[in-house]
């Protein structure tokens, strides 16, 4: 199994190459097809299994797909929701790396730090938002984030989310985007908070274990 046997187009699978990434990961081979066919998933795979790619990936091809046809706007397209900063960081490198050949615009937000350099990046116009939750919310609150036009969140690490006390937050985040949204939940365990979590705001979803 390639990238290219993955259905990922050509700008993708050259950052992916210079990346150094020679074949997909298992989570990478479960899980994208059905990201790119719009289905919900949820997916315990613990870090290092390559989980980001696995959702990074197929929501930059989705996104070139649809730049192919008319324009949406400034507005955020895909959200991805991390419990901690390093993490949010993290994903958003891996984001970086990926869109080198696309003019897809990524950034994070996080809190602890200044509001206004994250506000700035913000009005410019962004497709793809990587976020801790509490931030998120301070700067939606603010009309500074528009959530409405989210067609596809991500929940990463929902495990530690919920442990960190986030679940208010999320289900909150959750309610602010479309309804139509495609959802991908991604856990390194799946407890039962989780599943409960997947059952009341995932819709029909493919189970994916690594
Ligand atoms: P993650 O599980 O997303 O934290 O990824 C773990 C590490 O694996 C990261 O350093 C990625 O850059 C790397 N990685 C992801 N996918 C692949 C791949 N298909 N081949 C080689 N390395 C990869």
């Amino acid at each position: 199994m390639s990238f290219k046997d993955l259905q990922l187009r050509k700008t993708i699978r050259r950052a992916v190459a210079e990346a150094g990434y020679d074949t997909p990961t298992e989570v990478q081979i479960k899980t994208i097809p059905h990201i790119l066919a719009k289905k919900d998933v949820i997916v315990s795979a613990q870090t290092g299994t390559g989980k980001t790619a696995a959702f990074a990936l197929p929501i930059l091809n989705s996104l070139l797909d649809q730049q192919d046809a008319p324009k949406k706007g400034k507005t955020i397209k895909a959200l991805i929701i991390s419990p901690t900063r390093e993490l949010a960081i993290q994903i958003q490198e891996n984001f970086k790396t990926y869109s080198t050949y696309t003019n897809l615009r990524t950034a994070v937000i996080y809190g602890g730090t200044s509001l206004e350099p994250q506000k700035n990046i913000l009005k410019k116009g962004i497709d793809i938002l990587t976020a801790t939750p509490g931030r998120l919310l301070d700067l939606h609150k603010q009309d500074i984030v528009n959530l409405d036009y989210v067609e596809t969140l991500v929940l990463d690490e929902a495990d530690l989310m919920l442990d960190m006390g986030f679940i208010d937050d999320v289900r909150k985040i959750e309610r602010l985007c479309t309804r139509e949204k495609q959802i991908l939940l991604f856990s390194a365990t799946i407890p039962h908070k989780v599943e409960y979590l997947a059952n009341t705001i995932l819709n029909n979803p493919e189970r994916i274990e690594v």
